[in-house]
């Protein structure tokens, strides 16, 4: 028997009837993962919960320099944990439809949360660069997104935002320094003025991302931005 995260994905990738984190055989109802490993998952009480937590992480290290309209994550995220494996398999272990999955049960949480109203015009992924892209052949935030977009019949615009430049790793640089590094490094054009954006990822860690890739979407235009993520790293 393989181990590890390589032992898995080639177990999934075989076996598509089994769990992407323990390799277990999936049960009547389970979707990709079982619900041993999604027990330890740490879903957010509500949306407001989550979005409170989201407000806070982010005024924490940006003040109010990242001002966003509303918020959502699904999970609490805690290093080593089931969670962080199935996130792993998604984006590296080439389990696409993985995204598609959490999109749909994000979607599903928002509507239900914010009583079937969920204010956006257009959902935008956050991209990859083309570099990354092309040695992963898929975007997982933009599965993310497609998820979503299904069950809340909103358009995904997957071109809207560009990647203008490879940056550096963001592992171990500080909240500034990630901000810094990551300024301009986002483009986007042909959006509609005015549109209220869902912009989407899979882990909101410093939320550094997110606030580079809205300034670029308020530059063009866009009239709010929104944030949802399938989780929010917990502060270690
Ligand atoms: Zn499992």
């Amino acid at each position: 028997m393989m181990g590890g995260a390589f032992g898995n994905e080639m177990l999934h990738l075989l076996f598509p009837d089994v769990c992407v984190v323990c390799s277990a055989l999936l049960g009547e109802g389970e979707e990709m993962c079982c619900n041993t490993c999604r027990q330890e998952f740490s879903p957010f009480a509500s949306p407001l919960e989550s979005e409170t937590m989201l407000r806070a992480s982010i005024a924490g290290r940006f003040g109010s320099g990242f001002v966003f309209r509303q918020g959502w994550c699904r999970y609490l995220f805690h290093k080593g944990s089931p969670l962080q494996e199935a996130l792993h398999m998604m984006k590296y272990g080439g389990v696409h439809a993985l995204g598609g999955v959490f999109g749909r049960e994000l979607g599903e949480w928002m509507l239900v949360g914010s009583g079937g109203e969920v204010v956006v015009d257009c959902i935008v992924p956050v991209p990859l660069h083309r570099m990354k892209k092309t040695e992963r052949t898929y975007n997982q935030a933009e599965k993310i997104a497609e998820g979503i977009g299904a069950v809340m019949a909103t358009p995904v615009m997957g071109k809207l935002l560009v990647r203008t430049r490879h940056t550096v790793s963001q592992t171990g640089l500080a909240a500034v320094d990630r901000r810094k590094n990551l300024a301009g490094a986002f483009r986007a054009s042909g959006v509609t003025g005015g549109a209220r954006v869902l912009l989407v990822d899979d882990v909101v860690t410093t939320g550094s991302t997110m606030a580079a890739a809205a300034e670029a979407l308020i530059e063009a235009g866009a009239g709010s931005v929104s944030l949802a993520a399938v989780a929010l790293a917990a502060k270690e």
